[in-house]
């Protein structure tokens, strides 16, 4: 028997990319899903295609961005499925930009989905998982999370603070038996450069999202975490399309 099967996981970011191969691998391992986004129109149809193959799955209409939905998101689940697994800090976005051009809302939109929501989300799910001494909370950062560059400096920055977040999670929660996971991909093919806004800037890098990976490649990393024995913690992992130099 799968050691996902039965596990609760609250999945953020779960109506598109990532999230929602996520759903797809860990729910056919015998997961039950509780699937979170803002697109209400998406989580109904990934719940239902889980459902018509066998699988569990939940949904709540959540932005990540809102302390009181995140709370809400953890009560919901405990009150359907009486318990908290695993927390996939999935959702993020990208508007990649060159700081002069100074879009300071897409920065502020950034640290708040980026940094806010997976600090929401821990803070969420942390007070039952120190009760039961147990758990585990998979944060998404990013190759660049481990390097910056031009137009990727609040992106980045945002990353490099996941990596912060969760190596200081991890050493207050190690004795309580709470499991973290960094994961760290290169380009995946998934909805994530729809929120550049500078049309050329976006060409660009859509032209360097030509050798992506599929977003199954990273779902399959996270089901990984997820089905270690209860002793193991796979504290972090770097994916990168084999072609990819940065
Ligand atoms: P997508 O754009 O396909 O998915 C992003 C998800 O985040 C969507 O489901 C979106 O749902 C959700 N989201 C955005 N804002 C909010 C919000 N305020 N509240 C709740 N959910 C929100 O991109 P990916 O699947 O690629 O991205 C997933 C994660 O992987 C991100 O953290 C990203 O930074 C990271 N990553 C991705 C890489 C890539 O190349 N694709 C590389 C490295 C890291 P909705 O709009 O319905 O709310």
């Amino acid at each position: 028997m799968s050691n996902i099967q039965d596990k609760v996981v609250i999945i953020t970011g779960a109506s598109s990319g990532i999230g929602e191969a996520t759903a797809k691998e860990i729910a056919s391992k015998g997961a039950k899903l509780v699937l979170a986004a803002r697109r209400e129109d998406r989580l109904k149809k990934l719940q239902e295609e889980i459902q018509d193959n066998g699988g569990q799955a939940i949904y709540k209409v959540t932005d990540v961005t809102s302390h009181e939905q995140m709370e809400e998101l953890a009560e919901y689940t405990l009150n359907q499925f009486g318990k908290i697994d695993v927390l996939v800090n999935n959702a993020g976005l990208m508007p990649l930009s060159f700081l002069h051009q100074k879009k300071v809302k897409e920065w502020d939109t950034m640290i708040d989905v980026n940094i806010k929501g997976v600090l929401y989300g821990i803070a969420a799910v942390l007070p039952f998982m120190r009760e039961h001494k147990s758990g585990h909370i998979i944060n998404l950062s990013s190759v660049a999370g481990h390097v910056s560059g031009p137009t990727a400096a609040v992106y980045s920055g945002t990353k490099f603070a996941v990596r912060a977040i969760s190596e200081g999670l991890r050493k207050e929660e190690f004795s309580n038996n709470i499991r973290t996971t960094i994961i760290s991909p290169g380009s995946v093919t998934s909805e994530l450069t729809e929120t550049i806004s500078d049309v050329n800037l976006k060409f660009v890098v859509d032209e360097g999202y030509k050798d992506a990976i599929d977003s199954e490649s990273i779902a399959r990393a996270i089901a990984f975490a997820i089905e270690q024995p209860s002793d193991v913690a796979v504290n972090e992992m770097l994916i990168r399309p084999t072609s990819q130099e940065l």
